[in-house]
């Protein structure tokens, strides 16, 4: 385009005449507009810009002296409106539209690549993992490492159905840690005597800048410093045996068909064919470890190695049978293990008021009994069906306790009625009231509660109560008053304590200190027993419960009953209430080793660090450990008892050659060989006298010891576990399980470091429930929904990009709109390494320019990439892959397209093919690609390993050999070069963003005065009173190469330092703006029109065009470049 064309196109452009308050408002920048055009100026524009044209002249010749400097293209990346400029014309020319730019076309260097925009992962994903699998890239990876070892081992939680969102979380923040930890050389620290750490600070990127050195010599003795890091996971499968078995009992009948070998080679047959679809699915994650030999806990190996735990532990004394009350599930007849219990909202008891007659008195100069002949206990449960096993009333000695005589029942119900069903009982309609002892702080409650007037006569200490005694209400035996623990409170109830030792914890410990019976009427089905007397056959949850409350009423022992609505266990499988109960089982006693395992606890380190709190709490305050189930699936008790003195037999011997039989034939052994067999030699002539024992062992008892049976005994394995990863609940479970045996055993904790992740909610907040439509299955995430258009298939590494993206620390949440933002940064990712790999479609690694002849601007370039590399590596360290995310999307997404691609794009483009700022660009575009890649590769190994494959050039690995897979090419060397750029230097680059940033500011309110259209049209002109600030710009105006100068850097034609701030040159310059810099220094930025004629080829302005006869439209710059490349070509076009 001729001047005067352009001149004529852009005149309409001036017919605009916004005043400056129109642009003030519009313009969401703070700009100053001092000097923008003034009234006589708008009121004719075309003069205006015909003279300020003439007048341009005569600031070059003015700028000649104030440090002047030229050219470029381009435009302010905030603009939506970005002129491409070469890109432009040289997309246009091929498009064959005829213009006049496509003249030059062949001589500018559009970017090219065979990296897809699109991730298009549903056929690209798949594929590449065919690639790994086919090539075996992670065992070849593996195998290189040749190092220590770095454990990550895999647990069991979760896997108890059809995988869903917690799965995905947990599975891919473990195959992060476990791909970084493959992908960088971790062991340095152990191992330094290999190689002193100093040789290494240079990257092997960066040593191929100093060419003197053979590569084959360098590859060596950098491949040393790459130790191995390994990290099989392992899958586990007990929970699905037992879901099998669950499904199983809902029909009782085929239940009942099966032998237990039937049932165990069902349930096996099942699990093995569930592992194999959630293997599947694991592998579609992307997660890689060794699927060919997971453990599983029915293998053979893995449960003579729980047997050698078991046996261990019952050696040193820590494994005792006895009765006690455990939870007990009705449903399935099991005992369960609190972490297989969960506590519904809204249980509902029939919780009542019930009172014991008291009889007896200790003998004391005054007992209550004298005064008043009619006195009764009153006591509190929501549990009246344990009312047959009582066998005390227990008080707190510090408690005050008041007798109380009941008065004037008012004739409305009791208060507080609403929606909480009440009945009251009969002995308050019976005309001789008793007297009733309470906890004197309740009275008041209690007369509300129950709507009565109660008149205190007297008061005593609890303590002062012991031995007080009472006829028990259903079979008249009597009962003591004893004393119990601060767990007497005055929260509820009545401040007395129904005490029924058979079934309940508390009860327990006190019956123990009181030698009370252990009375437990139950049985599995949790019905009464004959010993439950008229109540025998009943279901104490149901028409039992009833059947006492009925006949305690009926005998004037109930004062009121009224539903409670309360935490109560269920069984986490069948979902139905359980019970507590005592039966004969065996128990791990972890007050034998309590102390060493708190000890242990404070040895590992806890991620986060709160996490300590919770299982050492919970350590603290755990009972025995109930390690029997009544199953007839899972790992045997290795126990026989003697069939008339019932006393087990369990030594040494037996358990050693139980556990050889089972590590060769598998715990099924126990079921089908006969007592003789399993005995051993020196106890067989007495096999008939003994049974074998029915019992399993507790499935948390199976993976507690998957430390001994995986890290124990696999060659390539190691105990303990550098990290355990599992959500928040397995503090109760597996964590503390492992802990348990491994401390009851080795006396240390099985891991050095626990990592835990919370669970994962809907985008509100809301727990997921196909009730509300709310669940995210990471199936649809990857392959989209029936709806595409709703729930598009956004790929497995959008998925990783998410669980990169959450602070797992506590609840995450996930959802369509969460989705959609993590596919929108997942594209910008991929547009940036599309970029960088476009641009380096012509690249050789040995046009490495070396780094100090690079430009400032790259070298800064690669301080900050360096930063960023050393960054992330620290919080792939320390597991922080949230702030991983944050510092990908700030650099990789908005600083590097707003700034260094936005502003290399000119010499990239247009500055030569061979050109010495295109090779300084390209170096730096290298190191990012090369960066930016591997450091990925660990959250999105998709993405990653698709870059790799499309390199327009060989990475030579450490040891010489070529990268073919991103995994091969290891973690980016540290570059203590590139990191060591001076104070003074970074300093100033922060001041010149600064100030880039203040310049498009007012470049885009020139842009909205339409004064420019493209940055490319616009001049800057800056003054600063800071001499110090002044002196840099007027430095980098001055640069000795064109990457540096700065008008490149604000992508305008031309920028300017203005010594001082006149009224002439002021009235010169239509928009201006002012600003302070890091906060102090204050600065003036104005914009003009460019100066000179627009050159054809890169768009910059320059006087120069129409200066060269054979190439009349272009800058010398451009004339330059195109002479050199092809001058036949081009003059033969022209
Ligand atoms: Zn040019």
């Amino acid at each position: 385009m001729s001047l005067l064309k352009s001149l004529t196109s852009n005149s309409s452009a001036f017919n605009f005449k916004p005043s400056q308050s129109t642009i003030a408002q519009t313009s969401p920048y703070r700009v100053l507009l001092r000097t923008a055009c003034s009234s006589s100026r708008r009121t004719n524009s075309i003069d205006l810009f015909y003279s300020r044209g003439i007048s341009s002249v005569k600031v070059v010749s003015f700028s000649n002296i104030s440090n002047y400097c030229t050219y470029s293209r381009d435009n302010v990346c905030s603009s939506k409106r970005r002129s491409r400029g070469p890109v432009m014309a040289g997309k246009k020319a091929s498009e064959g539209i005829k213009q006049e730019d496509g003249k030059y076309k062949h001589t500018v260097d559009l970017p090219k690549t065979t990296f897809g925009m699109r991730a298009n992962s549903s056929v690209r994903e798949p594929e590449i993992q065919k690639i790994w699998e086919e090539n075996q890239v992670f065992k070849k990876v593996v195998e290189k490492n040749s190092g220590g070892n770095f454990i990550l081992h895999d647990g069991p939680p979760y896997a108890n159905g059809d995988l869903h969102i917690g799965h995905a979380l947990n599975k891919i923040l473990k195959d992060i840690i476990n791909r970084y930890k493959c992908h960088k050389c971790v062991q340095q620290e152990m191992y330094p005597c290999l190689i002193p750490h100093a040789h290494f600070s240079h990257s092997p990127f960066l040593s191929l800048f100093h060419t003197s050195l053979p590569l084959a010599l360098l590859s060596l003795s950098l491949f040393l410093t790459s130790h191995t890091s390994f990290i099989p996971m392992y899958y586990q499968i007990y929970y699905i045996v037992i879901d099998y078995v669950q499904k199983l009992s809902l029909d009782q009948k085929a239940r009942n068909d099966l032998t237990p070998l039937k049932l165990r080679a069902k349930a096996a047959k099942f699990a093995k064919e569930t592992v194999k679809k959630q293997m599947s699915s694991f592998k579609r994650y992307g997660v890689w470890a060794d699927w060919n030999d997971p453990y599983l806990t029915l293998d053979p190996e893995y449960e003579a190695a729980q047997i050698e735990v078991f046996g261990q532990m019952a050696l040193k004394g820590y494994i005792y049978r006895g009765r006690k009350p455990v939870h007990w599930s009705p449903s399935s007849r099991t005992a369960l293990a609190e972490a297989e219990l969960e506590y519904p909202e809204k249980h509902v008891s029939r919780s009542i008021y019930a009172i014991f007659r008291v009889v007896a008195a200790p003998l004391a100069p005054s007992s209550l009994l004298q005064e008043f002949p009619n006195l009764c206990l009153a006591v509190w449960t929501t549990t009246p069906w344990t009312i047959p096993a009582n066998a005390a009333v227990a008080v707190n000695p510090k408690l005050e306790y008041a007798v109380v005589e009941v008065k004037s029942l008012q004739d409305q119900d009791p208060s507080s009625g609403g929606t909480i069903k009440k009945g009251l009982g009969l002995v308050l309609k019976d005309e001789k009231k008793p007297f009733l002892i309470v906890a004197s702080e309740l009275v008041p409650s209690l007369e509300a509660k129950w709507g009565v007037k109660l008149v205190v006569k007297t008061r005593q200490l609890g303590s002062d109560l012991e031995n007080y005694r009472y006829i028990h209400p259903i079979d008249n035996r009597e009962c003591p008053v004893v004393i119990g623990g601060d767990y007497i409170t005055t929260e509820t109830g009545t401040g007395l304590v129904h005490t029924a030792p058979g079934h309940g914890q508390e009860d327990y410990v006190t019956g123990q200190k009181y030698g009370l019976p252990i009375l437990s009427p139950v049985d599995d089905d949790g019905k009464f027993t004959e010993e439950a007397g008229q109540f025998s056959g009943l279901d104490v949850l149901g028409e039992g419960n009833t059947a006492v409350v009925k006949y305690l009423d009926e005998h004037l022992s109930l004062i009121l009953e009224e539903s409670y609505e309360h935490k109560y266990p269920y069984d986490w499988r069948t979902k139905k209430p359980t019970i507590f109960r005592a039966t004969e089982q065996w128990f791990a006693s972890v007050e034998g080793f309590r102390h060493a395992a708190m000890d242990a606890i404070g040895h590992v380190k806890w991620v986060p660090p709160q996490a300590e709190n919770r299982i050492s709490a919970m350590t603290a305050s755990r009972s025995d450990w109930c390690i029997s189930r009544q199953r007839t699936w899972g790992v045997p008790i290795p126990v026989f008892y003697h069939l008339q003195s019932r006393e087990p037999l369990m030594n040494e011997e037996t358990i050693d050659h139980i556990k050889s039989i089972v590590s060769q034939k598998g715990s099924d052994a126990w079921w089908y060989m006969t007592v003789e067999d399993l005995l051993p030699a020196k106890y067989r002539d007495k096999a008939a006298e003994y049974e074998k024992g029915t019992d399993t062992m507790d499935v948390w008892f199976d993976s507690g010891s998957s430390w001994a049976a995986v890290l124990g005994k696999r060659d390539s394995l190691s105990y303990p576990a550098d990290l355990y990863l599992e959500g928040t609940d397995q503090h109760r479970g597996w964590f503390q399980s492992s802990l348990l045996t491994s401390v009851a055993t080795k006396g240390k904790a099985p891991y050095s470091s626990v990592l835990t992740h919370g669970f994962v909610l809907d985008e509100k907040g809301f727990k997921m429930s196909k009730s509300l439509g709310n669940v995210v299955d990471p199936r649809f995430v990857i392959e989209g929904g029936k709806n595409q258009k709703e729930a598009p298939a956004y790929g497995a590494d959008v998925l990783r990009l998410w669980v990169s993206s959450v602070d797992y620390t506590g609840d995450v949440m996930i959802g369509p709109q969460i989705l959609r933002q993590m596919s929108e940064v997942y594209r910008k990712l991929r547009g940036t390494l599309r970029y960088l790999l476009a641009n380096l479609h012509d690249w050789k690694t040995e046009y490495t320019v070396p780094y100090h002849e690079l430009p400032r601007i790259d070298q800064h370039a690669l301080f900050q990439l360096e930063n960023v590399v050393k960054n992330i590596q620290g919080n792939y360290e320390s597991y922080q892959f949230f702030k991983i995310f944050q510092i990908l999307q700030r650099f990789v997404i908005v600083d590097l397209s707003n700034f260094y691609f936005d502003v290399a794009k000119d010499r990239l483009y247009v500055g030569g093919s061979t050109s010495y700022t295109r090779k300084t660009c390209q170096t730096v575009l290298a190191a990012h690609l090369l960066s930016i890649v591997r450091i990925i590769a660990p959250i999105l190994p998709h993405l990653a390993e698709d870059v790799w494959q499309n390199l327009p050039f060989q990475y030579i690995t450490q040891d010489g050999s070529v990268a073919e897979y991103v995994f091969e090419s290891r973690w980016p060397i540290s570059n203590e070069r590139w990191l060591s750029l001076p104070v003074e230097e970074i300093n100033f680059w922060e001041n010149i963003l600064e100030l880039r940033t203040e310049v498009n500011r007012v470049l885009e309110v020139a842009r909205t005065g339409k004064l420019i259209g493209a940055s490319l049209d616009a001049k800057v002109h800056i003054h600063t009173s800071d001499a110090g600030l002044a002196s840099q710009l007027w430095k980098l105006c001055e640069a000795k190469n064109e990457a540096d100068t700065l008008h490149r850097l604000f992508i305008t034609s031309q920028a300017e330092i203005v010594p001082s701030l006149n009224d002439e040159h002021i009235a010169n310059i239509p928009y201006s703006g002012e600003c302070l810099i890091q906060g102090k220094n204050k600065v003036w930025i104005g914009i003009s029109r460019a100066v000179g004629s627009k050159c054809e080829r890169c768009w910059n302005y320059s006087q120069q065009v129409g200066s060269f006869m054979d190439h009349p439209t272009l800058c010398s710059r451009c004339y330059d470049v195109v002479a050199l490349q092809m001058p036949s070509e081009v003059a033969a076009v022209s």
